[in-house]
């Protein structure tokens, strides 16, 4: 009997080697291309469904050719590709979309659609796209399936050649053994090509000084892809600033007037493709404060901000590592997540189990869980900032008075949490996920918390890792 319940042990963890990432083998299921399903995403607030659009050659595959299979299965969606004729699932991806937010918001009372791609490794034989969607207890559902034939007449192997400069930031090896960043531009004006250089060589800078990407420098390929306009900015309804650029990009997006994203997918699926790329990091050329990061699509900043530093890092965290804010004084435009369950993402926790919280291996022990901080004053005076904060878009004050307001707040939050005594440990800390009470953060600030000039905490530095690891090794 004993021996019986040891050889199915040992034949369950024979399965699980066999059917984790490590077991698809590349070369028998894909050609070293990338096929990019362009769709439309149409729903709204109770219903969406998907229309496929095109299938396209979207240049050599930058991706892993080891890491096939998602096992982070971070995203609200998750899409695997299924070797039609075995049924086994070759690749798989979690992912975030325009649509899933904008579903969450007043808006999506009446019906809207958004053009959306998934892109994986062009497969050699017929396969099955199935999409699935999160569900109210974390898990994934099945909600929409397409038979993909790579040899139909609708899928068009020739590569797009770009019509665009582009140049290496920098290059560390062969795309499918780094992570490929692609830096686009948006409201550059033709003779600001230097500045749209200086601001990527600064930016990205930036981001390469924070842990873990400081140290994991040399598993990331960052190129950059010049797009100029006709003229400077982009748009910005909120003021009454009206413009049509390049990338389409725009301020004010859900009705958020900080809130920067662009909506033609397919300008900037095609300009993107002219790099290798797995993660997109889009800059507009405006000093107003802004930006927004989408887990597996892109991320944006204003890059002439006081703080453009700070939101082209923390936005990063989104896009790259689907971190949650960690904050939640600040007003956003989509509603509340219930806190009835334990979040997906790996940087908050509902901390039902305290026993169990799942960044456990990292809090030291003397720590108490939930950990004490100085929450009371912290809330008042940030809520305070919140007000001012309004108060000064409200007036049309000029943007270099919010940066007053900001830095104000940004010296004040330092120096308070500098004085906690739990400031440096991770542990339990009450408010996160624009939820004051119920969900808790890992230390008393972060990145994803405030804007003080400081590290990922230690819990995003490690989520940060696990994606690094799926791209380069
Ligand atoms: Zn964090």
């Amino acid at each position: 009997m004993k021996y019986a319940k040891f050889l199915i042990l040992i034949s369950g963890v024979f399965c699980s080697l066999v059917l984790s990432g490590q077991s698809v083998n590349f070369n028998e299921f894909f050609k070293d291309s990338t096929l990019r399903f362009d769709f439309f995403h149409t729903g709204n607030a109770s219903e969406e469904i998907f229309a496929p659009d095109r299938m396209l050659n979207d240049g050599p595959w930058p991706g892993s050719k080891i890491h096939l299979l998602d096992e982070l299965k971070l995203g609200p969606y998750f899409f695997e590709i299924e070797d039609a004729a075995t049924g086994r699932i070759i690749y798989s991806r979690g992912f975030a979309s325009i649509f899933g937010e904008w579903q969450t918001t007043p808006e999506a009372e009446n019906w809207g659609t958004f053009q959306e791609s998934l892109r994986f490794p062009w497969p050699k034989d017929p396969v099955v796209l199935h999409i699935s969607k999160r569900q109210p207890d974390n898990s994934f559902r099945r909600i929409w399936q397409t038979s993909i034939n790579p040899t139909a007449r609708n899928v068009n192997p020739a590569p797009l050649p770009s019509m665009y400069e582009w140049w290496e930031v920098f290059c560390n090896g062969k795309p499918e053994n780094k992570v490929d960043i692609v830096v686009l531009g948006d409201g550059y004006a033709q003779s600001q090509k230097e500045k749209f250089k200086a601001d990527v060589e600064r930016l990205v800078g930036e981001l390469f000084k924070v842990e873990p990407f400081k140290t994991r420098r040399s598993d990331f390929n960052v190129r950059a892809v010049w797009t100029p306009c006709a003229m400077e900015g982009i748009n910005k309804p909120h003021p009454g600033v009206f413009r049509r650029s390049a990338l389409s990009l725009t301020y004010g997006a859900f009705d958020s007037e900080r809130y920067v994203l662009g909506f033609d997918n397919r300008t900037l699926r095609d300009v993107a493709a002219s790099v290798p790329y797995d993660f997109t990091f889009i800059l507009v050329n405006e000093r107003t404060y802004g930006g927004g990061g989408i887990y597996n699509l892109y991320a944006t900043v204003a890059a002439d901000n006081k703080f453009s530093d700070y939101i082209f890092v923390h936005e990063f965290g989104h896009h790259f590592a689907a971190l949650a804010d960690e904050y939640y004084t600040s007003a956003v435009s989509y509603e509340a997540p219930d806190i009835e369950i334990e979040p997906w993402e790996l940087n908050i926790t509902a901390l039902k189990d305290p026993a169990h919280l799942k960044w456990k291996h990292l809090v030291e022990e003397g720590t108490p869980i939930p950990t004490p901080w100085d929450k009371e004053e912290f809330d008042k005076f940030s809520y305070e900032i919140q007000k001012q904060r309004k108060a000064i878009r409200e007036r049309g004050e000029p943007e270099e008075v919010m940066e007053a307001l900001f830095e104000f707040e940004r010296t004040h939050e330092r120096e308070a949490i500098a004085k906690m005594k739990y400031t440096g440990k991770v542990g339990a800390f009450e408010g996160a996920g624009y939820q004051p009470y119920g969900l808790y953060r890992a230390e008393t600030d972060c990145i994803m918390f405030t804007r003080n000039k400081q590290a990922f905490c230690r819990v995003c530095q490690d989520a940060i890792s696990k994606v690094i690891d799926q791209y380069c090794r």
